[in-house]
């Protein structure tokens, strides 16, 4: 098949729910994907940060090829010795606590503002607050959920007990909570809102909050979790622990899986018959997962996250004295954004002509996340591109 093949099959056949790029992918291993065509691409933004530790990765490879000879899926009702070692290994790397599983961002978010209520209720709170501009998925709590109005236009009446106060207010978040509030969920980097980062301060005051009005405090790290900001967890870059993460997108090395992690006292608040998933934590994804903190503890990723963010950053920096057009390089490690002060489709686009991979959100926000192993060669070929399509 050549790409215009696949192109009708999905005008006839595939719901037209994404503006696709024209482009079809055949193969891919770390940084570097080809198309159906033969072209070859350098991926600064693998799979919308699912391909964390690069596309094909071996080690992930090599343990699906095993599991999926040995058993691919068994019911939840029964044990997995993958699911049991993958939570062992989670906890290992977040706090004292237990962990559920799912099978994508919006699910692992569902679960943790299930546990909020649930763990609320006897006291009448219920309602949940959230961030402006923050990103939640696509379910319809989580578009509720989601700090954007974009996402819901359409779908109401939607589940009542959100809120939203801006990003990074203490003020405007201490006067929302009353004695309804149950849990504060917020992403500290928010990604798709434009790498807008929490401050250690605010993040330190919300923890404080939670703490004496009896809150859970809920950290989305859907996106900044397995090492992208150069800890295993993005909030291991802050002095506080939260009650509960959310994990997907990058822990499942492309394969779909999403996990709520609970602390201490809130390990234990879903019981038999309150939560489940058919397909969470099957032992092929939970194999998958395994591999995949393997692959970041073995080859020393966060460090190489934190090194090459460094470097990376520099470069862009560079770029910014250069080309007026870049107002801000925001970062921490390979979680990156360049703020222009014009629109960013343009640059996208000719990056893309140029066979590099980025993405644009929030209209002017280039967002480049490379694979955590990106190397030094690969960095400067990216800016390499980058200088020329600024150049103009
Ligand atoms: C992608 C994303 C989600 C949604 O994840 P899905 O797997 O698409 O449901 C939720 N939160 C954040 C921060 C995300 O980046």
């Amino acid at each position: 098949m050549k790409s215009k093949d696949v192109t009708k099959l999905y005008d006839k056949y595939v719901m037209k729910t994404y503006t696709r790029v024209p482009l079809v992918f055949e193969k891919a291993r770390g940084a570097d994907v080809t198309d159906i065509d033969g072209k070859k691409y350098l991926d600064f933004f693998p799979g919308w940060a699912v391909s964390g530790i690069g596309h094909c990765h071996p080690g992930v490879q090599k343990a699906v090829s095993r599991q999926v000879k040995k058993l691919i899926h068994v019911s939840n009702n029964y044990y997995s010795a993958l699911q049991g070692m993958l939570a062992k290994k989670i906890i290992s790397h977040s706090f004292p606590g237990k962990v559920f599983f799912a099978n994508s961002g919006a699910e692992a978010n569902e679960a943790a503002v299930k546990l909020a209520r649930l763990y609320g209720h006897e006291k009448g709170k219920y309602e949940i607050i959230t961030m402006k501009k923050s990103f939640h998925g696509r379910t319809l709590a989580m578009i509720t959920a989601t700090g954007q109005d974009k996402v819901k236009k359409g779908f109401s009446p939607l589940p009542a007990g959100f809120k939203h106060v801006p990003f990074n207010d203490y003020k405007a978040l201490a006067k929302a909570v009353n004695a309804k509030t149950a849990g504060i969920m917020l992403e500290l980097i928010q990604c798709e809102g434009g790498i807008n980062i929490a401050s250690k301060e605010y993040i330190r005051k919300v923890r404080r909050l939670c703490d004496k009005k009896g809150i859970v405090f809920i950290i989305d790290e859907v996106q900044t979790g397995m090492g992208r900001t150069g800890k295993m967890f993005c909030y291991q870059n802050y002095a506080v622990k939260p009650d509960v993460i959310t994990l997907a997108k990058a822990i499942g090395g492309g394969l779909p899986i999403g996990v709520m992690v609970a602390r201490g006292k809130f390990r234990d608040v879903l019981k038999p018959g309150t939560h489940a998933s058919t397909f969470g934590g099957g032992p092929l994804v939970a194999g998958a997962a395994l591999s995949v903190f393997e692959a970041i503890e073995h080859d020393r990723l966060l460090k190489n996250a934190e090194r090459k963010g460094k470097y990376l950053v520099a470069k862009l920096l560079g770029l910014k004295r250069k080309y007026p057009s870049i107002k801000e390089v925001r970062a921490v490690a390979l979680t990156i954004g360049v703020e222009l002060s014009i629109k960013g489709d343009d640059i996208y686009k000719k990056c893309l002509e140029k066979r590099l991979l980025i993405n644009c959100t929030q209209g002017n926000v280039l967002r480049i996340m490379p694979p955590i192993t990106v190397t030094r060669n690969e960095i400067d070929r990216a800016i390499k591109i980058l200088d020329e399509v600024l150049h103009g």
